[in-house]
């Protein structure tokens, strides 16, 4: 048979429709597939014992022959009980199966096979209960050796990520087929050479056989290392190629109006940092180009990204479109700018931060969501919003009259036109996916610069690769007058003094957060297991056992829109001194009047979402609180609670994260479509850079990669990934 990349492999492979279904959960599909499929890990070197080092209570490997083979009935119960002995040149020990009777018909005796369990002892007998058994073709040299321990006896080999009905050893043999089978001859590598060389990796067959058959573990480091260089490098390509095409769109200049905009920032109740001035300067260079910015400002929770987005929407609105052959002003009516918020809760708040920042300037702001649609200044009072009709908001948002649109999603929908969009300003942008992103700029002939914000701390290498194709601006600096946090790990016989606090800062004023894993008590009938706080039951146990004399309200992603609205409302306005809520208040919610947040079951939210959730009591010059709550014994949680304590910043939680936990915890992280490879990866600084420059050298050389077809075609086949 010739084995080809393009193979399926059912056609090489006898399969049940079992296995067929699990082949296609794990996307292994073709031959190619296949042979990228990963060991997770190599050898079982700890595992794996010679039955006379057997001890109790230990989880062990063994191979050797089976013998004794028995089908019998437990004697009370009538459990069909297997039983059988396995035999190495060192010993013999007892296997026992409950309730598999098929067992002792799979095997027969003399068979070689491969056992995992748990040791037991039972009346100084020991023997292994219910152990999973596999046949293998022979028993591995280094074991029938004596001790196996020792560099040269380390057993290197594979281990894959299984599923069920396809198993690590289903996946060794079928690759054993394949190679025998001559595919290597057939492999083509996409990666050109001489960068190859350049960075001294392994050409694609090389890679392969030292992956799945490394003699030592350097091999399979280098392999590795190609293969996640290779992942980087097609998504270095994907980002270069839309900077590129972005790079030769038009769009509008928007001249920095010195004085109007000088004028602008003065207004404002506080002086701006220098990291926001400095931002707002490289921004308003970018507007000047002629072509489209595309830029990420990242900045620490509280750093005010608002103020800098205010400040390049104001001097945005406040410009003419010119016609680029007179010169002249085209028409009447202003260039436009669109805010896009990830929830809705947000989207409200940014319009209220924004009319406020514009209260004096005369300048019409409008707010879509799903639910309904405002404007500001209503007609009857120049000092409110009202509500008024999609229609209507969106007839003047297409004829120009309203320059600034604040919404969600709904922002990015076909019927949303506007006559003269100049700039798209994208909040808490990890929360869109880049093809989102691509989509908003596409939508229009003349490309509207692009200002994306997170307070997402995204360690650098991260940065460069995910949102390779934006510039970064980073605001690494806190207004003049905050207070760092006091965090503090608060055990359970703790919370009478943490509530003690928590009324001291209530008497004085202040205004407090209470964060909870979920909504409602579990039905104690089905979720057993499952012991957290809910907003609802902690809601009510504050309210009346603990803080009588307060106001406690709630809210979660349950409640409509409308409800959300006025509960945050009335939050704001003090009519209610704690919130009880889930994570829906994780991003973003400014109320600098809260000072306390407490996390309830800690251990159930990533690093970067306690941080956004702390970010919450960040905003004002009072000393803020956050005490964090968990049950959980295991050291895995508390020295992850512990870097939470003791980082300064984001930054440094991100860094601390992406080395802990090889980056799975970064919010977000799923849709970017990065394998956990090309994640441990990220952790070289040197090799993103260097996928990055390369990827740019052959994007501006040779954008089609028609020199490359190989290149073009695997990185056709990633995007179509991207995409679902
Ligand atoms: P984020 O970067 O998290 O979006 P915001 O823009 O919401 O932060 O700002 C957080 C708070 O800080 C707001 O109440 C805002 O008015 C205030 N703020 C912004 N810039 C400054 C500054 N330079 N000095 C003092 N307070 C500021
Ligand atoms: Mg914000």
């Amino acid at each position: 048979m010739i084995i080809q990349p393009e193979t399926p492999l059912e056609k090489i492979f006898r399969l049940s429709p079992f296995q067929k279904k699990a082949l296609a959960k794990m996307r292994l599909l073709k031959v190619s597939d296949l042979i990228r499929h990963f060991p997770t890990r190599y050898g079982e070197a700890g595992l794996v014992k010679s039955i006379e080092f057997l001890t109790a209570g230990e989880k062990a490997v063994i191979f050797g022959k089976i013998s004794k083979l028995k089908l019998g009935k437990t004697f009370k119960s009538k459990v069909a009980i297997s039983t059988a002995e396995v035999e190495d040149q060192t010993g013999k020990i007892k296997l026992i199966w409950f309730s598999q009777p098929y067992i002792a018909k799979m095997f027969s005796e003399g068979n070689l096979v491969r056992l995992e369990g748990k040791i037991s002892e039972k009346n100084g007998e020991l023997s292994i209960l219910n152990p999973k058994i596999e046949k293998v073709n022979k028993i591995p040299e280094e074991i029938s050796g004596s001790l196996f321990s020792g560099e040269n006896n380390l057993n290197l080999s594979p281990i894959y990520p299984e599923s069920r009905g396809i198993s690590s050893n289903w996946i060794y043999h079928a690759l054993q087929k394949v190679f025998r089978n001559g595919i290597l001859e057939n492999l083509k590598d996409p990666i050109p050479k001489n960068i190859l060389e350049k960075y001294h990796l392994p050409s694609l067959k090389t890679a392969i056989i030292w992956i799945h058959s490394p003699r030592k573990k350097e091999d399979a480091e280098i392999a590795r290392k190609r293969f996640a260089f290779e992942e980087i490098f097609l998504v270095q390509l994907d980002r270069q190629k839309e900077r590129y095409l972005a790079r030769k769109e038009k769009s509008f200049v928007i001249p920095e109006k010195n004085l109007e905009v000088k004028k602008f920032t003065k207004d404002f109740s506080f002086p701006l940092t220098s990291a926001q001035s400095k931002s707002i300067k490289t921004i308003f260079k970018d507007l000047q180009s002629g072509h489209p910015m595309s830029r990420l400002l990242e900045g620490d929770v509280g750093s005010g990204k608002t103020a800098v987005a205010a400040t390049i929407a104001f001097a945005t609105a406040k410009t003419t479109p010119i016609n680029s052959k007179t010169d002249l002003p085209a028409e009447a009516g202003n260039l436009q700018i669109a805010y896009m918020a990830p929830t809705e809760i947000l989207a409200e708040q940014q319009f209220e931060s924004f009319i406020e920042y514009f209260s004096k300037h005369k300048l019409a702001i409008g707010l879509i969501t799903g639910s309904g649609a405002k404007k500001f200044p209503s007609k009857t009072d120049k000092n409110k919003w009202t509500k008024i009709s999609k229609p209507q908001l969106l007839k003047w948002v297409a004829n120009g009259e309203i320059p600034i649109l604040i919404g969600t999603h709904a922002l990015i929908q076909k019927t949303v036109k506007f006559k003269n969009l100049a700039l798209i300003i994208i909040d808490e942008q990890h929360r869109f996916g880049v093809k989102q992103r691509m989509q908003l700029r596409r939508k229009h002939d003349i490309a509207p610069h692009l200002l994306s914000m997170t307070a997402t701390p995204i360690p650098r290498t991260l940065a460069l690769t995910i949102f390779g194709d934006l510039d970064l601006s980073i605001l690494d600096e806190l207004p003049a007058g905050r207070q760092l946090p006091e965090t503090k790990i608060a055990l359970p016989h703790e919370r009478e003094k943490v509530y003690e606090k928590v009324r001291n800062e209530l008497r004085n004023g202040r205004q407090a957060f209470v964060v909870c894993p979920r909504i409602n008590d579990p039905d104690p009938e089905k979720e057993t297991a499952i012991n957290a706080r809910s907003v609802k039951s902690e809601t009510e146990r504050l309210q009346k056992k603990i803080f009588p004399e307060f106001k406690v309200s709630a809210i979660t992603g349950k409640l409509k829109p409308a409800e959300k609205e006025q509960v945050m409302l009335d939050f704001k306005n003090k009519k209610a001194d704690i919130l009880v809520a889930t994570s829906v208040v994780e991003v973003g919610v400014n109320i600098p009047n809260a000072t306390v947040i407490i996390i309830e079951n800690a251990e159930r939210f990533g690093l970067a979402q306690l941080h956004q959730l702390r970010g919450r009591v960040l905003r004002s010059s009072f000393k803020p609180y956050c005490f964090v709550f968990t049950e959980s014994k295991s050291t895995k949680t508390i020295s992850r609670l512990k870097s939470f304590v003791n980082a300064k910043n984001g930054f440094e939680l991100a860094e601390a994260d992406l080395k802990q936990r090889g980056a799975g915890d970064l919010s977000g992280i799923k849709q970017w479509g990065i394998s956990d490879l090309a994640m441990e990866a990220l952790q070289n600084i040197k090799m993103v850079e260097a996928a990055r420059t390369e990827a740019q050298t052959l994007i501006e050389k040779d954008f089609e990669l028609k020199k490359y077809p190989l290149l073009a075609k695997h990185l056709a086949e990633k995007q179509v990934i991207h995409l679902e």
